[in-house]
């Protein structure tokens, strides 16, 4: 079964179709491995009592009929800041620790109907806001990569760090993850798996707890391109519940088989600004080696400019604290989630609720958000941040006339001991982890991250392919083609 475990969806479900075994001991295999992972800290919630249900219905869908969904009976997690009616839904934090929605979350509802079976949620840093999941009031995730006890482990990254622990360890098959920074394509990087931001609107956010709304992206953790095509399958397209959805009807994707991948004429970019200081020297010499990989193999590759790289992070972090500061308005202790033992007045209650409900990280976005959007600093800030972010994504707009991708690293280093990592402060981490990533948020251009090799210590080097918007087919093909080549899972 260990095996089983570790291969992609297809396999699984050729053995679930040939009766090898049946979903339910598929699942019985996963949640072993959630026993034997616990340490790790990946899941807030389990849902064992649903999955058993599910995986009970896939049983008999399996036993009756050749009539299946792509991902029935197959084990999947979900981030713990997407809605599932009947399910806790925390955001890691005390304000929504006991909140139990009543609704799904457009993500869910999909994978549902295509038969995923949910083994529970994911650990999170609070509200998403992150880069490590180490601020979760459950306490860190640790990588399994480098893992020598409790006291003495590398971040998982984040802000999906859960997520993307719960796939690398083989507790399941794909996890949902939320990206407004990075925060699939980090961990991604970090736990040695693939991580899918998509185009912004071409999965819902309905139920996805909001972050940044106008760069909000639901993203996928799973241990192969293959995989993260299938999940994008099942969760794509248009929600009339959600009118930042693309219209235009979804197309399935199938990419071509392993022996029909080619780059022949790829033109691929390599932005000059991404080689920035802080760079790790074996992350460039990864990103280096692929580059010349590809163009051995055919690729046309050539340096780029992306001029207003050096902006991003500024202008992400006022953008992201603005939009921050509006969105934690609602959780007042009046209508949902935890309310302050305290009657004295309605503002009294209002202020204790949020100084106890939210950690120090969210109470300092609301503050400095709310500082950017008073009427004498509104133009200088928030509405300066907007122009420069159209800066940004023209600089895309205008190098797709050269070439047709970018490839870039993921994170400037491998995994960070914890022990170091939280000797900065979150926005000093944010705009180190945050370098790459966040670019294509901005832009709201998709985006995968891609494991390369081990490092000399033995930690995952990831890179990542970004192309224009709606260009999935195009860098998933792309991010096969290197995982064919580089085949990180044999090492
Ligand atoms: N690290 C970034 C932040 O904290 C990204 C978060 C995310 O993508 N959810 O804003």
């Amino acid at each position: 079964m260990e095996k089983v475990l570790q291969t992609n969806i297809r396999n699984a479900r050729k053995l679930l179709h040939n009766k090898v075994f049946t979903p339910t001991d598929l699942l019985n295999a996963c949640l072993d491995r959630v026993k034997e992972t616990q340490h790790l800290n990946a899941f807030i919630t389990l849902t064992t009592k649903e999955a058993l249900l599910a995986s009970t219905q896939s049983n008999e869908i399996y036993q009756k009929s050749n009539d299946r969904n792509e991902l029935d009976g197959i084990p999947i997690a979900i981030k713990d800041n997407f809605c599932t009616a009947g399910i806790k839904t925390t955001c890691a934090s005390k304000i929504l620790e006991n909140f139990t929605p009543t609704y799904n979350a457009t993500v869910y509802k999909r994978l549902c109907e295509a038969g995923a079976v949910l083994i529970g949620k994911t650990n999170l840093d609070q509200f998403a806001m992150g880069s490590g999941t180490v601020d979760s009031i459950y306490g860190s995730t640790k990588n399994s990569w480098g893992f020598k006890n409790t006291e003495d482990f590398c971040i998982a990254g984040g802000s999906s760090g859960g997520s993307a622990v719960a796939v690398a360890t083989g507790t399941c098959y794909g996890a949902i993850g939320s990206d407004t920074g990075g925060s699939t394509r980090n961990p991604a990087s970090y736990c040695g798996v693939v991580g899918l931001k998509p185009t912004y609107g071409l999965v819902s956010r309905l139920g996805l707890i909001p972050l940044v709304n106008s760069m909000d992206v639901p993203g996928i953790l799973t241990r192969y391109v293959d995989d993260a095509a299938i999940l994008l399958n099942a969760i794509a397209g248009h929600d009339p519940d959600d009118s930042t959805t693309l219209t235009k009807p979804y197309k399935s994707i199938r990419l071509p088989s392993a022996k029909q991948l080619s780059v022949k004429g790829l033109k691929i970019g390599i932005p000059v600004e991404y080689a920035c200081e802080n760079l790790d020297p074996e992350v460039l010499e990864t990103w280096n080696d692929i580059a010349a990989m590809l163009e051995n193999s055919g690729a046309a590759v050539k340096q780029v400019s992306l001029p207003h790289t050096e902006f991003s992070i500024v202008c992400y972090s006022i953008l992201n604290q603005c939009e921050v500061a509006s969105n934690m308005a609602r959780y007042d202790g009046i209508e949902f989630g935890y309310r302050a033992d305290e009657n004295e007045s309605t503002e009294k209650l209002y202020s204790k609720t949020r100084s106890v409900g939210f950690n120090e990280v969210v109470r300092n976005r609301i503050l400095t958000g709310n500082y950017f959007l008073l009427t004498r600093n509104y133009e200088k800030y928030f509405n300066q941040a907007l122009k420069v972010r159209r800066l940004i994504a023209d600089d895309f707009y205008n190098v797709w006339e050269d070439v047709q991708v970018l490839l870039t690293p993921t994170t400037l280093s491998t995994a960070p001991k914890y022990k170091d990592f939280v000797q900065k402060t979150n926005r000093d981490q944010c705009a180190m982890q945050d370098f790459c990533t966040q670019p294509a948020n901005m832009a709201g251009i998709p985006a995968v991250s891609i494991p390369i090799k081990l490092s000399k210590t033995g930690l995952p080097i990831s890179l990542q392919i970004m192309g224009r918007k709606l260009s999935e087919p195009m860098i998933l093909a792309l991010a096969k083609f290197i995982e064919n080549a580089v085949q990180f899972r044999k090492q």
